[in-house]
């Protein structure tokens, strides 16, 4: 089959690769109709995701139909339309059954390598780094989906694939970031981002009953989606004293929930933003959190820190008593996207929202080089890429 590999920074190859097998009774392979780039698959496009092997088969967004499954998976027939969650989850041990599926004990193979850095290692994911398990992803003609007893959910109307894809990440991940928040009627919300999580956080808040939302991105073609899309009041952080405005818009209380949808790879010009670049690039540091300082800045007394940018490292100069002094609360992880696919599908089943509308780009799997480098560097009013075998 074709496949959309890794073979080092700023190098991605399409390549005949050996078609996907049936390991064990809960598998089910299945054959791709669309699949995604992702923001954090730009972390190992960058070279900054350690675990990585020339030639690994990337990519966590994906759906297709079930052409085989092991005679473990009676939930699913072949032939079923399905939407695969970019954790893979057991549904058996004690996080899966608290729905906290991204912290499944039994998925990853590779567990000890995490947890000489954790402690504990969390879920494997699709396509993301021997780490995670070392799974192939989906940006390929097949996959192989492990537990697909649990993970995978059914798509039963006819609703494109446009429309249901992204419940296989981004979806869920900026709704938990905005569920994270506690938000009540009248809740003010600032979200830093208007990548796609930016704008599905964004627009999870109005559904939460947020009252306000404020987002910020440099790019200007992500922050007019803010605003068509989500309904923010967007802003160019170059534009403001971020924590000032924040204050302005909040009868000077600050925000109610401060949502981070940039992670490890924020940009900005402080003198301490500058030490993290050099920090990073000296690797004595692996991740820049100048959004998640000027979160804990800005955010209002008593309120809360929600984090669905990645973080994989060491971040140094949190300002820890600010954070104390002002009684934050932190909420962050990778999602627990199972819990949220059937919510969400009836959300887009009812209107709710249309995941579709954030879509810019389309192209061929054959095209996955190009896809990459627009997509990385916002080109070309790139938000987001689906793509098809
Ligand atoms: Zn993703
Ligand atoms: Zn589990």
């Amino acid at each position: 089959m074709r496949a959309v590999t890794w073979q080092g920074t700023h190098k991605i190859s399409v390549e005949n690769v050996p078609d996907p097998q049936l390991l064990n009774r809960r598998d089910a392979i299945v054959k791709i109709t669309s699949t995604a780039i992702c923001g954090s698959d730009l972390h190992f496009y960058d070279g900054r995701m350690p675990g990585f092997e020339k030639g690994d088969i990337v990519g966590h967004e994906f759906m297709g139909e079930v052409i085989e499954i092991g005679d473990g998976v009676t939930n699913l027939e072949v032939g079923d339309r399905v939407v695969v969650p970019f954790p893979i989850s057991c549904g058996a041990c004690e996080p899966c059954v608290r729905g906290e599926t991204s912290l499944c004990d039994n998925s990853n193979p590779n567990a000890y390598l995490v947890e000489a850095a954790y402690g504990y290692s969390p879920a494997a994911l699709y396509g993301y780094s021997h780490l995670f398990g070392g799974y192939a992803g989906g940006q390929a003609e097949y996959a192989r989906v492990p537990f697909a007893d649990f993970g995978p959910i059914k798509i039963e109307s006819n609703l494109s694939d446009e429309k249901v894809l992204f419940l296989s990440d981004i979806l869920p991940t900026g709704y938990q970031a905005a569920e994270q928040c506690g938000i009540k009627p009248g809740d003010v919300i600032a979200v830093w981002g208007c990548g796609p999580v930016g704008l599905f956080a964004i627009k999870s808040a109005y559904l939460l009953g947020a009252a306000k939302v404020i987002a910020f991105d440099h790019v200007g073609y992500r922050r007019e989606k803010a605003r068509t899309f989500g309904g923010a009041i967007a802003v160019d952080p170059k534009d403001v004293n971020v924590v000032e405005f924040l204050k302005e818009q909040t009868g000077g209380r600050g925000p109610d929930a401060c949502i981070d949808a940039v992670g490890m790879e924020s940009h900005a010009t402080s003198a301490l933003a500058a030490l993290d670049e050099i920090k990073q690039f000296a690797k004595v540091e692996q991740d820049r959190p100048h959004v998640l300082r000027e979160m804990i800045q800005a955010c209002g007394k008593g309120g809360t820190i929600s984090l669905a940018g990645v973080y994989t490292g060491y971040v140094d100069m949190i300002p820890m008593g600010t954070a104390f002094g002002k009684g934050l609360t932190f909420k962050m992880g990778q999602t627990n996207v199972h819990k949220y696919l059937r919510p969400l599908l009836e959300r887009i089943e009812r209107g709710d929202l249309d995941p579709a509308a954030i879509v810019t780009h389309r192209c061929s799997l054959e095209d996955a080089p190009a896809a990459y480098k627009t997509f990385h560097d916002h080109a070309d009013g790139c938000e987001k890429v689906v793509m098809t075998p």
